[in-house]
């Protein structure tokens, strides 16, 4: 009969991807990039990889005052930018977005959020201006234009009826119009991924990749405009165009069922969108607390962790949070004060110095499988950009707060990478609001 924590070890087995099977999602992820990008295959295509009809990368050059929204991360927030040379200042207000708007109507949401817009305009005094606003709106975007995107599907924590299908833009103009206290030129819409590229390319010439590691997932990255078969503007400039991959979907065509766990299925389950974003649901913050706290509860039940007695809260979905995993590995090695802080608050005062070793393993798996699905995913648009120097801008809650997570990343990525390429992982201030005024900076200079 093994030990309890050799046992826990053998179960968690499951949770670690050999470098073999990195390889496979890295051919199957290769796959599914082009067919989201060829006009035959896109329709049926899983990872979507929409043409953002961003083209211009920053020069560092841009200028002006710009209002920005920023919807789809942890936070809604309204942002006022104003950019100068090499130098920019930002003034930014953060709103709650209550659950049942969250889960209500479009309307109720567009309105809020309009709402909100108002009464930071007031705030900043700039009501009687007409500013050019660029709008950060993180969720899949069927583009047909800088200014005019058709939801494909809500993620993370929003459903909202009657937005599938429409121009979110569009939805946004008739919110303010029914107030008619304030006037704005939307001059951008785009995703997160598209503004943190943009936010550090601004100071980075190099940057080429944008990445968000937090709520969600997701990643966009500079293609040859040849290569995206459906982007139709006539007179492209540069002969490059950003693409969405739009990556938390991979997985959905069971591509991934070859690694994911019954936790994954369990989440999946118990998720507002069952049978979507398989990617998103192993790697992202909205869920890894959850995976974690599921394969706790099971080796608690099966009577090998806290001497086989749990604790509601450790027992109740959506409990165990992801920062807590955060926390949790920013313990020294043999130290389990966070560790120990946390079981506390839990309800598990009973826990022994093993079970803070054997929690501590099970975070570590989790997240470190995170880390390395998002490496081979990222190695897969690396090598098939196959560009001498390329810099990653990321950013996301997960991989700013997690402490080993871009460590983990630089170790797997050197690994999976074709040897004959560079590259770089760099923190991205802002990109949903910086980010956002540069699209529409770039935007607005081009109209004049
Ligand atoms: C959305 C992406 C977004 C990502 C990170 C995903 O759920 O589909 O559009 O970029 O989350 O916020
Ligand atoms: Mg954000």
């Amino acid at each position: 009969m093994l030990s309890l924590d050799l046992q826990i070890r053998e179960k968690c087995k499951e949770l670690i991807l050999s470098e073999e099977q990195l390889r496979q999602l890295m051919k199957t992820f290769h796959n599914e990039i082009i067919q989201g990008l060829g006009k035959k295959t896109h329709d049926n295509a899983t990872v979507k990889c929409f043409v953002t009809y961003v083209q211009d990368l920053p020069t560092g050059k841009e200028k002006g005052k710009f209002l920005a929204l920023d919807l789809g991360g942890t936070n809604f927030r309204v942002l006022l930018i104003e950019l100068s040379e090499n130098h920019f200042e930002m003034k930014s207000k953060i709103f709650a977005i209550p659950q049942h708007i969250m889960l209500g109507s479009g309307e109720q949401l567009f309105d809020h959020i309009a709402d909100c817009l108002a009464k930071f305009m007031k705030e900043e005094n700039i009501m009687k201006e007409r500013l050019a606003l660029g709008f950060t709106f993180s969720f899949p975007l069927r583009q047909l234009g800088l200014t005019k995107g058709l939801l494909k599907s809500w993620t993370k924590g929003f459903n909202c009826s009657g937005v599938v299908g429409n121009d979110v833009v569009q939805l946004l103009r008739d919110a303010i119009k029914r107030r008619g206290d304030i006037s704005i030129d939307i001059f951008a819409i785009l995703n997160d991924t598209t503004g943190t590229l943009m936010s550090c390319a601004w100071k980075n010439q190099s940057c080429r990749i944008g990445l968000i590691v937090g709520t969600g997932s997701n990643a966009c990255y500079v293609e040859k405009q040849k290569n995206a078969e459906l982007f139709d503007e006539p007179d492209a400039g540069s002969g490059q165009v950003l693409i969405n991959t739009e990556w938390g979907a991979f997985g959905d065509n069971g591509k991934l069922d070859y690694i994911r766990t019954q936790y994954d299925k369990n989440i999946d389950q118990d998720s507002i969108n069952p049978g979507k974003q398989f990617f998103e649901k192993m790697i992202s913050g909205m869920y890894m607390g959850e995976i974690v706290r599921q394969a706790l509860e099971r080796f608690t039940k099966e009577g090998l962790l806290f001497g086989g007695k749990g604790s509601d809260l450790l027992f109740t979905k959506g409990r165990f949070y992801t920062k807590y995993v955060s926390e949790i590995e920013s313990d020294y090695s043999g130290v389990y004060t966070n560790c120990r802080e946390i079981l506390e608050e839990l309800g598990l005062k009973h826990a022994t110095e093993q079970d803070c070793v054997n929690v501590r393993f099970v975070c570590e798996c989790v997240s470190r499988r995170a880390a390395h699905l998002v490496s081979a995913a990222l190695c897969t648009l690396l090598n098939k950009m196959d560009e001498p120097h390329v810099t990653v801008g990321i950013d996301g809650s997960v991989y700013r707060f997690h402490p080993h997570f871009h460590n983990l990343m630089m170790e797997k990525i050197s690994h999976l990478i074709n040897p004959h390429l560079k590259f770089d992982l760099m923190l991205s201030e802002d990109g949903s609001g910086r980010g956002a005024a540069l699209v529409a900076a770039c935007a607005s200079a081009k109209k004049r």
